[in-house]
């Protein structure tokens, strides 16, 4: 059985301490940006062509991107967003924090981050982290918590049983 170090570890919904600054300049996020659009070269998306990247800016400093990965099995299709949120923890473990998101589109459509990648960016974003994605009107830039307001929490009326 293993008895290393739990991975229980303070997400967004667990008290945690983040001392780092929460500005982020808009070269920093020029740069995610034209990261995300290399990212979207890779994407698997045979079925719709819609080809999306993410880049997540981490407060340890790492940039860390994913693509979108369909299915033929359509509902098994991952996200941009989700697939580089799943990598950078698998880089750097459960205690990164995203400073930064961008979204990039090579359809020049409109993609702002779907409902699901929002519940799971929620988990572990700032609230204040800039979202940069394109929408019709062009690139649009929101606070997390603006693109998100209700993230579902797990409110427990006694703390979980061990
Ligand atoms: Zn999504």
């Amino acid at each position: 059985m293993y008895n290393g170090p739990t991975n229980a570890l303070p997400s967004n919904f667990m008290p945690h301490s983040d001392q780092l600054p929460e500005s982020v300049p808009e070269a920093t996020l020029a740069s995610l940006l034209e990261q995300a659009r290399h990212a979207a070269l890779h994407s698997y998306s045979p079925y719709s062509g819609f080809r999306v990247g993410a880049a997540l800016l981490l407060t340890n400093g790492a940039v860390v991107t994913g693509t979108n990965v369909e299915n033929v099995s359509y509902g098994l299709t991952i996200c941009a967003e989700r697939a580089a949120l799943v990598s950078a923890i698998s880089q750097f473990g459960p205690e990164i924090r995203i400073a930064a998101v961008a979204v990039a589109n090579l359809n020049e459509s409109a993609s702002p981050p779907c409902g699901a990648c929002r519940q799971v960016l929620a988990e572990f974003i700032r609230p204040s982290a800039p979202v940069l994605f394109p929408m019709a009107g062009g690139l649009r830039t929101m606070p997390f918590a603006d693109l998100f307001p209700l993230a579902f929490d797990m409110k427990l009326k006694q703390g979980p049983t061990p």
